[in-house]
């Protein structure tokens, strides 16, 4: 069967398509291979999406959005893209549960963490290695973690850790954090943060689990070990688009490039959020993004009708 429009992904961008898809009389369905909520429902609190003035769980949050996407009757499935097939009038999905097809499709895709690519980050993950505070901080009650990196995400996730470890080092390649002002303050205020600067990671160590990190200075290049729980690692994303034929336009970082509508370089494919090459990358920019895209294919199905 032949839908309206198909939803890769299911982050807020994705799930923001959706209601505004279904509310619009497409037939929607959206794929998603985990739980709805990409990144944002792994957030422990998030404290600037309007409307909710105490902050806002994102897991809390994105299951509202699932809630409101489904109430106007939009189909969430579980599935894994593995393939698409998007050039042409009947675009093909096809995933570990079979072939979708519709006249129109949004790429939700989202973007993961980026990891290190250091000795022992691969050996030691979920041993000690998280790029989750949220899933894995109450493991280190009381432990002494790094986190590596500079941005919202490091200086928010370092925050976090706060009410369960001993101690939080922020390791930061340079001597400035990227993170805003309101973060920074927080971070420099909180006593159990201190910071590491013009410093990388460069091994994890460990036996069955973290016990060490290498530490260089970059500044005197000079190489130490330093004892540790745990390292959380949050130095960027990268777009979730690996799945996706060349034809589409990529930005050098593999974000999808895409027109002020959202419609990508491939007529009646349109991108959303993260995975989209932009620039603040937030749940209400993915929310604006999801509408946005929704709409263009709204009027796209007009246009062919
Ligand atoms: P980001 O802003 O790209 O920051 C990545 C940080 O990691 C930078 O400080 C960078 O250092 C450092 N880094 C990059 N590669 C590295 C490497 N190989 N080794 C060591 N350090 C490395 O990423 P993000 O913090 O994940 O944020 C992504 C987007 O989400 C941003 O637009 C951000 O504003 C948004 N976000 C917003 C919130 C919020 O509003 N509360 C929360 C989380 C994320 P340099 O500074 O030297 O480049």
């Amino acid at each position: 069967m032949e839908h309206d429009l198909i939803i890769i992904g299911g982050g807020p961008a994705g799930l923001t398509a959706a209601i505004y898809g279904a509310r619009g009389g497409l037939d929607t369905i959206l794929l998603e291979k985990g739980v709805p909520g990409g990144q944002a429902g792994q957030t422990h609190m998030i404290e600037n999406y309007p409307g909710f003035p105490e902050g806002i769980s994102g897991m809390e949050l994105m299951m509202k959005f699932a809630e409101q996407a489904k109430n106007y009757g939009a189909k969430i499935e579980t599935s894994e893209v593995q393939k698409v097939a998007l050039k042409g009038q009947t675009k093909k999905v096809i995933t570990n549960n079979g072939e979708y097809t519709a006249r129109t499709v949004i790429i939700a895709t989202g973007a993961h963490w980026r990891s290190l690519n250091i000795p022992g980050e691969k050996e030691f993950y979920g041993k000690g290695v998280s790029y989750c505070a949220t899933c894995d901080g109450p493991f280190f009650r009381d432990k002494k973690v790094a986190v590596v990196g500079g941005g919202d995400s490091a200086v928010e996730e370092a925050l976090f850790l706060t009410r369960f470890a001993r101690e939080v080092k922020i390791i930061h390649r340079r001597d400035t954090l990227r993170a805003i002002k309101v973060l920074q303050d927080r971070a420099h205020d909180n006593p159990k943060i201190t910071f590491y600067w013009n410093s990388v990671v460069e091994e994890i160590i460990g036996t069955d689990k973290v016990n060490k990190l290498k530490i260089k200075d970059v500044k005197n290049d000079t190489t130490r070990e330093e004892d540790f729980d745990g390292v959380f690692v949050f130095i960027g994303t990268e777009p979730n688009s690996q799945f996706i034929e060349e034809d589409l336009t990529l930005d050098a970082g593999g974000y999808i490039v895409t027109r002020g509508n959202l419609e990508t370089s491939i007529p009646g494919v349109f991108a959303a959020g993260d995975v989209r090459s932009k620039d603040y990358k937030q749940v209400s920019t993915a929310v604006g993004d999801g509408a946005v895209a929704a709409m263009s294919a709204e009027r796209y199905l007009a246009n062919l009708d």
